[in-house]
């Protein structure tokens, strides 16, 4: 067996990687298709998952960091910078210490979640929290990007995007050719931008023979694109796509007009129905933001907007350890308490209904 190379070096061909640049890699990509019955039952389509949870730091993110902090350091830069709600910076920190350079990573004060958070410090990034939201700190970034020597590997740095479209080719291998429909959480809309592009390529290398219509989902509190104006104090539990101004909205504009694509918004209660089916039907663990593929899917279906028998692809985004919080939770909100019992067989035969065999 050799092992999954990462994707620089899987697809060293089709990114502008040459033998000046330095390969940061954890070994991302290559992550499951995971066909889901659960939701074909639901929807009468044919659905796969792609879990990008089972990449290095547990998000899609990774995909693109290994291209940016190798471009980075290919490019002379110690240290990079982003914003972030989260991933961006665990992803960003793993990857830039694995390359020997520094990473700081720009967060809005106590809304990452846990997981992330706990990433990013292990990981040694210079950590600041700032008092606003993710448009702000994105600004910042930005700004000492421009101002001083520190290497700016948000989405809107095309390299991410390269690295992204990756998951695309991933895709089309295993399925043989495009799905005809992709659904996809949106924040920055780097991803949605980045899966366009990936199977755009592949369409014109012939590996394809079609592009998928390309849906992307917001929170209905965090929906500026759906809207169509920015978003000043955008709210949703699912932090990884709470943003307001999205850096990536003028290239996912054409990419919906170019795949006849569609954006919509889903309300959070509806999300977390999604995550409930996601996790108790097929066995796949997400955080909340990426639960919003699934609830785009089963609402696009009720919408009759899907034939039955179409091939649907859901990109999971995150993992669900990240943010593990909505799993101990009801649909309404209650605290889910685990049975406690005495350390007694019977005792736990009992509450499994288990009988004697007679
Ligand atoms: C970053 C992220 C998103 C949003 O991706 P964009 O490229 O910003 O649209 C969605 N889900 C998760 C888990 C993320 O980390």
């Amino acid at each position: 067996m050799t092992q999954w190379r990462g994707v620089l070096r899987e697809y060293a061909d089709r990114l502008d990687v040459t033998d000046a640049t330095p390969i940061v890699t954890l070994g991302e990509g290559g992550t499951p298709l995971i066909p889901a019955p659960a939701l074909e039952r639901r929807t009468g389509a044919k659905v796969w998952v792609k879990f990008e949870g089972m990449n290095p730091t547990g998000s899609f993110k990774d995909r693109g960091m290994t291209m940016a902090v190798s471009k980075a350091i290919e490019h002379g830069a110690k240290a990079v910078i982003c914003a972030s709600t989260g991933n961006t910076s665990a992803s960003a920190a793993a990857y830039a210490i694995h390359g020997g350079i520094t990473a700081a990573v720009l967060v809005p004060e106590g809304r990452i979640a846990l997981g992330k958070l706990a990433q990013a410090i292990a990981h040694g990034a210079e950590l600041i929290q700032i008092r606003g939201n993710f448009d702000d700190a994105l600004e910042i970034a930005r700004e000492l990007a421009e101002g001083y020597p520190v290497h700016l590997v948000n989405s809107v740095n095309n390299d991410r995007i390269e690295g992204q479209k990756t998951a695309a080719f991933e895709v089309v291998e295993v399925l043989g050719d495009a799905p005809d429909f992709h659904f996809i959480p949106v924040g920055n809309a780097g991803n949605y931008t980045a899966y366009t592009r990936g199977y755009r390529e592949d369409l014109a290398a012939g590996a394809s023979t079609r592009m998928p219509r390309m849906f992307g989902f917001q929170a209905e509190g965090s929906a500026p694109i759906v809207t169509g104006s920015v978003v000043k104090d955008p709210d949703t539990i699912a932090s990884a796509i709470r943003i307001g101004n999205p850096a990536s909205w003028h290239l996912a504009i054409e990419a919906r007009d170019e795949t006849d694509g569609y954006f919509g918004a889903i309300s959070d209660a509806k999300i977390l129905e999604a995550h409930r089916i996601l996790s108790s039907e097929v066995g796949v663990f997400v955080e909340p933001a990426s639960a919003i593929s699934v609830a785009g899917l089963l609402e696009r279906a009720e919408a009759g907007v899907i034939p039955a028998g179409s091939t649907c692809v859901l990109t999971v985004t995150g993992h669900g350890l990240k943010d593990p919080q909505w799993a101990l939770k009801t649909l309404d909100g209650a605290d889910v308490q685990p049975t406690v019992v005495d350390a007694e067989t019977s005792a736990v035969a009992g509450v499994l209904g288990l009988a004697v065999p007679v």
